[in-house]
């Protein structure tokens, strides 16, 4: 036995196999059944002419077919590329040109892959999903052997690859292996405090790092993993005591509904210890709000390159530091470095995030180039910005890349932006920065009112003003919508484009 992802539900299968594994609204499967289904898939592939290294792409909304057909992937030492399915038909065309899969498993819902089957970007694909489809799952793996496949599979050998969401421009495919991947495991399973017949939800898609994530922490500790596709801020609540769950997944877009859901229609919820959050800053307001109505949120804060989390706050931490995105995870050193020497930086003071330990990627599937631009001398450079204090608790403030330098001072867009988001009117704002010939940049803020609000833009400009020093912003541009990518993250590196080519035309 090796220290592989198939080795690994093996073991559980053997140590477990009446546990539940994988619950879906259709399906439940014990252990035992999950590494029959698992083996029989692993053979499918093989039929189907899979070898080890090569890419099994899955284009899926959480249902029981995705963790078993990545496990069957893993255990036969294919690669599974986790596809967001948000994604529009040229990015993901983009994804299937640049991972150059063998086969795609795909729902029939996503009218956007469609049209791209026809295009033979991928030699088989395979329709799976949940209801309907899952019959048609069964029917490729009906006559398949149960037996484990024979492939010799190592811990160095790559296991998935997860396109990064794409906020700075093109989409890399962060690639982690085996070890990344159960590493990670220990060391969130560890650090959360995950247990033997735990119920761990997700509503949030299974294709982030996250999910990859719990699909084999589950494992490791025996716990059972319920996936639904539908997230309903009201029967959340319903499903949350249906299933017994002890902790789920989110991200603060899902948890404020959740909690505008819990403040009319509170639930007893006994088995429920940890509602994660993260993806992005997750409001303090919010963790405190929900705090109140008895429920504990912890704030994860994390990058596909680091096969997840690199740090969690949890609430016994004291509420006080609720602004905090928490401590390092189990296995991993964290510092902050002057992002221009790389020297560590003590104490409070502002500096690039970086850490290293056994859940740092193995690079960016072809791209060497880009791969040396963020693990140097041993460290992943997150090119977040943030300090730490003397606990070791870690302050995120914003995106290295998103800093404005103007006239020898540094800028903060998010600093800037929770300024302007104190003004009623504001629905929301991204601030970036534009070239300029004798200040190097200028911050500008693109601002979108709350429907029927009115302010000027030298209003939102003044109020910054008497709050925050002068270069911290120079111009307001009221917009009606932020440009966002499909993972909902707003992709500033349109609205610098738009700054600079507004300011040269
Ligand atoms: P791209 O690299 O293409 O821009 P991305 O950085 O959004 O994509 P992900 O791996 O999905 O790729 O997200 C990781 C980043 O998300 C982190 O580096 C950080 O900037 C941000 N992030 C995640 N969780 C938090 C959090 N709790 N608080 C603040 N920022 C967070």
């Amino acid at each position: 036995m090796s220290n592989v992802i198939g080795d690994l539900l093996r073991h559980r299968a053997r140590l477990s196999p009446d546990v539940e594994a994988v619950v879906s609204p259709t399906v439940r499967l014990n252990y035992a059944e999950y590494n029959t289904v698992v083996n029989q898939v692993a053979h499918f592939l093989l039929q189907n002419h899979v070898k080890k290294g090569d890419r099994v792409a899955v284009i899926c909304k959480n249902s029981h077919p995705f963790p078993i057909i990545y496990l069957a992937a893993a255990k036969i030492g294919a690669i599974t590329v986790a596809v967001n399915w948000r994604m529009k038909k040229e990015e993901i065309r983009y994804i299937l040109e640049d991972s150059t899969p063998e086969v795609l498993f795909y729902d029939s819902d996503f009218d956007q892959v469609l049209p791209l089957l026809e295009e033979n970007l991928v030699p088989s694909h395979f329709r799976v999903g949940d209801g309907e489809d899952a019959a048609t799952f069964e029917e490729y793996i009906r006559d398949q052997p149960k037996g484990e496949p024979e492939v010799d599979v190592r811990e160095e050998d790559p296991a998935l690859i997860i396109y990064t969401s794409g906020t700075t421009g093109r989409p890399k495919g962060a690639v982690c292996t085996h070890a990344n991947i159960l590493a990670g495991s220990i060391a969130n399973t560890t650090t959360l405090d995950l247990r033997y017949r735990d119920r761990f939800l997700f509503v949030t898609p299974l294709f982030h790092i996250s999910g990859m994530m719990f699909m084999i922490g589950s494992l490791l500790r025996g716990s059972t993993l319920v996936v639904h596709s539908q997230f309903h801020p009201l029967n959340i609540w319903d499903l949350l005591q249906a299933e017994k769950i002890t902790g789920m997944m989110s991200v603060p877009s899902m948890l404020s509904y959740m909690y505008t859901a819990a403040k009319s229609q509170s639930k007893e919820i006994p088995s429920l210890r940890m509602i994660l959050c993260g993806g992005s800053q997750v409001p303090e307001d919010l963790i405190r709000g929900m705090n109140e109505l008895g429920y504990d949120v912890v704030q994860v804060y994390g990058a596909t390159e680091y096969t997840g989390a690199i740090t969690y706050w949890m609430p016994e931490m004291g509420l006080e530091t609720c602004g905090s995105a928490g401590k390092a995870v189990y296995l991993t050193e964290m510092k902050i470095v002057d992002p221009a020497t790389g020297e560590g930086l003590p104490s409070g003071e502002i500096g690039e995030v970086v850490c290293r330990g056994p859940l740092m990627f193995s690079g960016y599937w072809n791209r060497e180039e880009e791969t040396q631009k963020v693990i140097r001398n041993g460290w992943y450079h997150t090119q977040d910005v943030g300090w730490m204090d003397e606990n070791g608790l870690l302050y995120v403030v914003d995106r290295l890349r998103d800093m404005i330098i103007t006239s020898g001072e540094k800028v903060f867009p998010a600093q800037v932006e929770n300024v302007i988001g104190q003004l009623e009117e504001v629905e929301e704002s991204a601030v970036v920065g534009v070239e300029h010939s004798v200040w190097g940049e200028l911050a500008r803020a693109y601002v979108v009112l709350k429907e029927g609000a009115s302010l000027s833009e030298d209003e939102i400009l003044s109020h910054v003003r008497s709050r925050l020093a002068d270069y911290n912003l120079h111009e307001v541009q009221l917009v009606s919508e932020l440009p966002r990518n499909s993972m909902g993250k707003v992709m500033k590196y349109v609205l610098r484009e738009d700054a600079n080519r507004q300011k040269t035309s």
